[in-house]
């Protein structure tokens, strides 16, 4: 067994019937322990890969989670005395000798999945909360995912290069972590909120084709699936197109999927953002819910009830909504207008003599030729609700593609895993109250070959070769294709209101770079604590990071952040203001 050791013959979970007669030496926590009068005790001693009981005859002083090693016999349980819900349940250890290695005070809650603990308290005991099984599998799945995507990423010939994490900023869009330099007062380096601008220069210094597990820092608000540090697949190569990149990135996602679920997803779809936004009202599809927007302007292109025009109409069916009680329609009403939209029309499908029948506010007002495309197009049977917004296309979309979100939320680790790339993405979000466009991406992203030209003149219609990769809703993560020419990066410039002198400043040392022969390239990244996260079945990204904060951006177990003694941040020349 290669999980031996000088103190120890194996792993406890791993005994069963083959094992009968061998003499063991085994190393744990004690998990639990039940005595039978004063000189016979039950223990059940938990290492890593789970528990097996330990029958110890005399009497020996052991209390939950001591540290343990036991040396005994593998025997066969008394016939009726197995335990199938444990995998070692048909044996046992006989004529054990117990040897304390280390006492434990009682630990503040007990090492079991099922216990229900409040956060703050297994992150405060962290280690304590790591012993459980959950934890175990979760950490062990994010090892063996890492272990995937590094095989798949040298398969492919990518080398493994670690960029610095002092650094100077980095153009995208996160608030970043400053750390003071003692060397030279009153500087800051930055912590990298990727090593995006790294991986460039790895490229015009003829890494043609790099990868890293990169910690990446953001000093954002907490969420489920954001925290301050977090771990992402960074990678770039050069001479590739857009088709190669989401080829290797699919590969070393698909792989890791494999190993974590034994089974291999289908290749990954694509579809274009305008696509993802027509059909989902999202730029993050959630591909697990069945229903989709259908456009309803074949129904009301050229109404007349003036709730339902507008630029563009939007519907959406809800299977078997139309249950739905007066109530529950106006709160939904109430969410469509939070969400942006002037109105919510909504259309309980009933049947009435074999015929398909509307119930609605606007039922009456509708002429049967509309009716009747509506039930249609949104392929509406009875028992369902439609949903429409009318409004310009984008908030159409979008408010219709939150509530198909809100209305079919399923757990973001529950179900089929449905991955999806979603390409094409504008170059350009929109524009600013200076009157500039606010890049998308960031802003070495590279414009669509086809749209280059209407840069000046249309810029929110140009479409850029970025591309997100998607997760039953959660983006995974984004890339591009980058800029490598200076003539188009100062097109972008000029685009986004960055001055030359701006330019030199903030990113003089990547283009100055560029000025010495980069060749085209392009990159992406994808969060590995969110696909470890999703794949562990799990909700939150917390649950799969060792030492992870709490919401609020604390660490109860070290306390940090907390307050420098006054020496050290009169060394670094800080003086607090305020607060
Ligand atoms: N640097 C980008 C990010 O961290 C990914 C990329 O464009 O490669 O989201």
């Amino acid at each position: 067994m290669t999980s031996a050791t000088s103190m120890r013959t194996g792993l406890c979970g791993e005994l069963g019937v083959d094992d009968v007669g061998t003499k063991v030496r085994l190393c744990g926590w004690v998990a639990r322990r039940r005595e039978h009068g004063e000189h016979l005790a039950f223990v059940d001693l938990r290492d890593r890969s789970g528990i097996v009981q330990c029958v110890v005859d005399g009497s020996v002083e052991l209390r939950n989670e001591y540290v343990v090693a036991v040396s005994g016999v593998v025997r066969r349980r008394p016939e009726g005395m197995e335990n199938p819900s444990l995998l070692t349940g048909e044996v046992e250890i006989g004529d054990c000798t117990v040897e304390v290695l280390a006492a434990a005070e009682p630990p503040p809650f007990h090492v079991e999945d099922r216990t229900d603990v409040d956060e703050a308290v297994r992150l405060r005991h962290r280690y304590v909360d790591l012993r459980r099984p959950r934890m175990q599998a979760n950490l062990r799945l994010r090892a063996a995912v890492v272990s995937a995507i590094r095989r798949a990423m040298e398969r492919e010939e990518f080398c493994e290069v670690e960029t610095p994490l002092l650094w100077s900023p980095t153009p995208e869009g996160a608030r970043e972590f400053a750390v003071p330099s003692r060397l030279h007062r009153g500087d800051f380096y930055v912590l990298p909120q990727s090593p995006q601008i790294a991986k460039q220069l790895l490229m015009v210094g003829g890494f043609d084709r790099y990868y890293q597990i990169a910690r990446c820092l953001r000093d954002e608000d907490l969420r489920a699936d954001r925290q301050f540090e977090f771990t992402q697949l960074d990678m770039e190569a050069s001479f590739v197109t857009q088709d190669d990149v989401l080829g290797f990135v699919s590969e070393a996602v698909l792989d890791a999927a494999q190993c974590a679920t034994g089974e291999r997803p289908p290749p990954i779809e694509r579809m274009t953002w305008a696509e993802a936004l027509d059909r989902y009202g999202t730029d993050k599809p959630d591909l697990r819910i069945e229903t989709e927007l259908v456009d309803l302007g074949e129904a009301f292109g050229s109404t007349e009830v003036r709730a339902l025009s507008a630029p563009s109409v939007k519907g959406l069916r809800i299977p078997g909504g139309g249950g739905t009680s007066r109530a529950g329609l106006d709160a939904l009403g109430e969410r469509a207008r939070a969400l942006g939209a002037k109105g919510l029309a909504w259309f309980r499908v009933a049947e009435s003599d074999g015929a398909t029948t509307l119930d609605s506010p606007l039922a009456r007002v509708l002429s049967d030729a509309e009716r009747d495309a509506l039930v249609r197009v949104s392929a509406a049977a009875p028992g369902d609700l439609v949903l429409a917004v009318a409004d310009d296309h984008r908030t159409a979309c979008t408010v219709l593609g939150q509530l198909r979100v809100e209305l079919g939320a399923r757990p973001v680790g529950e179900g089929p895993h449905r991955y999806v790339w979603v390409v094409e993405f504008p170059l350009f979000e929109t524009v600013s109250a200076d009157g500039h466009p606010v890049p998308a991406h960031h802003p070495f992203t590279m414009p669509h070959p086809e749209d280059i030209d209407r840069m000046e003149t249309d810029p929110l219609s140009v479409r850029s070769q970025a591309y997100d990769l998607v997760l039953n809703g959660w983006e995974l993560g984004s890339g591009s294709v980058r800029i490598h020419r200076a003539d188009i990066q100062a097109r972008v410039f000029k685009a986004l209101g960055i001055s030359d002198e701006d330019a030199e400043a903030r990113f003089g040392f990547l283009t100055g770079a560029f000025r010495f022969g980069a060749p085209p390239h392009a990159g992406f990244a994808f969060g590995i604590d969110r696909l470890v996260a999703v794949l562990a079945g799990e909700e939150s990204i917390r649950e799969v990071i060792a030492f992870p904060k709490t919401q609020s951006g604390a660490d109860p177990l070290t306390g940090a952040p907390k307050p420098l003694p006054a020496s050290s941040l009169a060394e670094l020349g800080i003086r607090i203001v305020g607060g």
